[in-house]
């Protein structure tokens, strides 16, 4: 081909590159089933031995076709067979990280971020025009679910660590303002997952679970308007479809990571549910709760339209109103004014006095002049942001349907990717 093209004098340079790449990587992978024939086999030092405890003996060699970044390569290994109990190992394949799978480790890597990033579909098109690697949907799908289970494994003796405090967390300078908030998010589950639960369909069935997402940020500086400024690159995000109360330590750990001990103060953002306040009290009694100034004003509009419909210019002018009195954290003055002019109807009532007892039981969390004067955030845009982008984009496109186990799996993938510790992972399984 390049004699061809130097003939002719002229270069078609995709042409050329596009031809090229495979033979680069037939010859790299050749090189690689060199690098590979000395692994695995021959004599060895010590003994195997099994997990019952038995000496295994060599059974001579066997191979398998590992797929790598490089292509396919034919590795062959010895093989160590339990005389008691029958079970076998390859350490060859243990010296490579490829037990129980014909994937490379570079490979897998691939593939579970291309898995977390998009589609499993569009992640095999991607593999194929970035890396000439031929991959089938379902090989994404497996590769990212196995890696996203020892991820959130690889987690959990982490926050276990963390929380028996076995693992000092690296002095850090004093953060001024640590910043924690979360939120609940709907994900589309398979009909089988859903079996049992209650749901907001209109029959009480559900087609969704709720996914939680906490993300935990710091902040240092004010604008020059003298607004708050989210540190850059400070935040990170830790999220899975879980119990509340499992939730709570998951979201507890991350912010001890984050350095907890070392802030000066602990803000605590969410939407004023049932849930979020419980984990607050649990884990962070001494943090200030703060109710997302958006949702305090969502539920103050509601109140307006359930004591004002129809007169559209009364429901306006209260709003503007009692908006005011809650940039001034006063919220005894909604209530008050409110409770006198509760609706006559009593299913219209009954909705009004629920948003009356959310705003009071609320009220210590919505002193937003205050929270304003100390220079904190009073939104919780930040998860809400991750909800979109590390959930939504991901995991609610049309048509839909998770396991839970997936579902979970490319969670754990994708908030590590977004909090910049997958790199960490990888280094720990190298170890
Ligand atoms: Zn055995």
């Amino acid at each position: 081909m390049l004699e061809r093209a130097s003939a002719a004098g002229k270069v078609d340079l995709e042409a050329c590159e596009s031809a090229l790449r495979p033979l680069t990587l037939a010859a790299g992978a050749k090189s690689l089933g060199v690098l590979l024939e000395s692994v695995g086999k021959g004599r060895r030092d010590e003994e195997t031995v099994c997990e019952c405890g038995t000496r295994m003996e060599s059974q001579g060699l066997r191979s398998k076709e590992l797929l790598t970044i490089l292509g396919p390569v034919t590795y062959t290994r010895s093989m160590f067979r339990c005389p008691s109990c029958g079970a076998t190992r390859f350490p060859g394949d243990e010296e490579l990280d490829i037990v129980g799978t014909s994937r490379s480790p570079g490979l897998r890597r691939m593939m579970a971020r291309a898995g977390s990033r998009t589609t499993f579909k569009e992640a095999c098109g991607d593999l194929e025009v970035y890396a000439g690697l031929t991959v089938s949907p379902k090989d994404v799908e497996r590769v990212a679910e196995k890696i996203g289970e020892d991820l959130e494994a690889w987690s959990a003796r982490e926050r276990k660590d963390y929380l028996r405090e076995d693992r000092p967390v690296p002095l850090k300078k004093i953060l001024p303002i640590l910043y924690i908030a979360y939120d609940g998010t709907g994900v589309p589950m398979t009909p089988w997952e859903l079996v049992g639960r209650k749901g907001k369909q209109a029959d009480g069935s559900a087609k969704t679970r709720e996914a939680k997402l906490g993300c935990v940020f710091t902040q240092t500086t004010l604008d020059e308007k003298g607004r708050p400024v989210r540190d850059p690159d400070s935040t990170s995000f830790v999220g899975q479809i879980e119990s509340a109360e499992d939730f709570g330590w998951r979201i507890y750990a991350e912010a001890v990571r984050r350095g907890l001990e070392s802030a000066r103060e602990v803000v605590i953002l969410g939407d004023g549910a049932e849930w979020i306040r419980g984990i607050a009290e649990m884990h962070f009694h001494c943090a200030t709760q703060i109710v997302d100034l958006y949702h305090a004003r969502e539920h103050v509009s509601n109140l307006c339209k359930l004591l004002f419909a129809p007169n559209e210019k009364q429901i306006e002018r209260k709003r503007q109103k009692w908006w005011k009195h809650l940039d001034d954290g006063d919220v005894e003055k909604i209530l008050r004014e409110a409770a006198k002019l509760l609706p006559e109807d009593s299913s219209q009532m009954k909705s009004a006095r629920k948003e009356l007892a959310y705003l009071d039981k609320n009220k210590e969390r919505m002193r937003y002049a205050q929270f304003r004067s100390r220079g904190f955030f009073v939104g919780s845009g930040v998860v809400e942001a991750g909800c979109k982008s590390i959930v939504g984009l991901r995991l609610k496109r049309s048509g839909m349907e998770w396991s839970l186990r997936g579902a979970n799996s490319i969670l754990a993938l994708r908030c590590a990717t977004f909090s910049g510790i997958l790199e960490d992972y990888w280094e720990s399984r190298a170890a």
